[in-house]
This record gives structure tokens, sequence and C-alpha cells, in this order.
């Protein structure tokens, strides 16, 4: 798959740039916060475009990592609910097959 860049916004036409963004889960105690997500955002309104097919693909990887810090939770009930902060990383684009290309049209 490829990131693309959502022109013009269809929120109010504006024109998008691409940017990274920072997106929150939560799945029960747990609560992930993901850094550097591509995005396209508009100029105008501010609005954020994740492309669809990467942003199902990043909420899948965070739902499974969530699973396994839940399960980690509640083998030990003396922990608390946990926070974690992960970034997209270059090889975690990598296993999803993502290219960081964006169309030029
Ligand atoms: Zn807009």
């Amino acid at each position: 798959m490829t990131l693309y860049q959502v022109q013009p916004c269809v929120v109010c036409g504006g024109e998008t740039i691409r940017g990274l963004t920072e997106l929150e889960y939560e799945f029960g105690r747990v609560h992930i916060v993901v850094h550097d997500v591509p995005v396209a955002t508009c100029q105008r309104c501010g609005e954020q475009f994740i492309p669809g097919e990467f942003g199902v693909w990043l909420g899948s990887e965070v739902a499974r990592l969530a699973a396994q810090i839940a399960s980690t939770l509640e083998s030990d009930e003396l922990l608390e609910a946990t926070r974690v902060e992960t970034n997209v990383s270059r090889r975690w684009l990598e296993a999803s097959g993502t290219q960081l290309a964006w169309a030029t049209t």
C-alpha cells in the first residue's frame, strides 16, 4: 500500500500537506499513544486524514500490542493500568508493506 496525499481536503477543499500526528487508543486498562503517524493535514481547516488502508493496519497492530499488554496485566493483579508510548518507525512501516510515497497529482 502507498500513502497518498488527500487533495483537496474533503471538508473544506483546501490543500493538504504531508505531516505527522499522534493517535491515542484505549483498550480497557491499556492506553497506547502512537507518535509519528503519517498524515495529510489540511492547510486551511487543519483536518487530518490518515490513508484508510494504513489506518486499518495500524489499528490492528495496536490492538495486537494491547492484547499482549492486557494479558500481562491480567496475570499480575498488582499491576496498575498501563500507558505505552510508541512511534511509527521505519521498520514498522516496512512490516506493513507501506511506502512513504505521496501522489504528486
Ligand atoms: Zn480543510
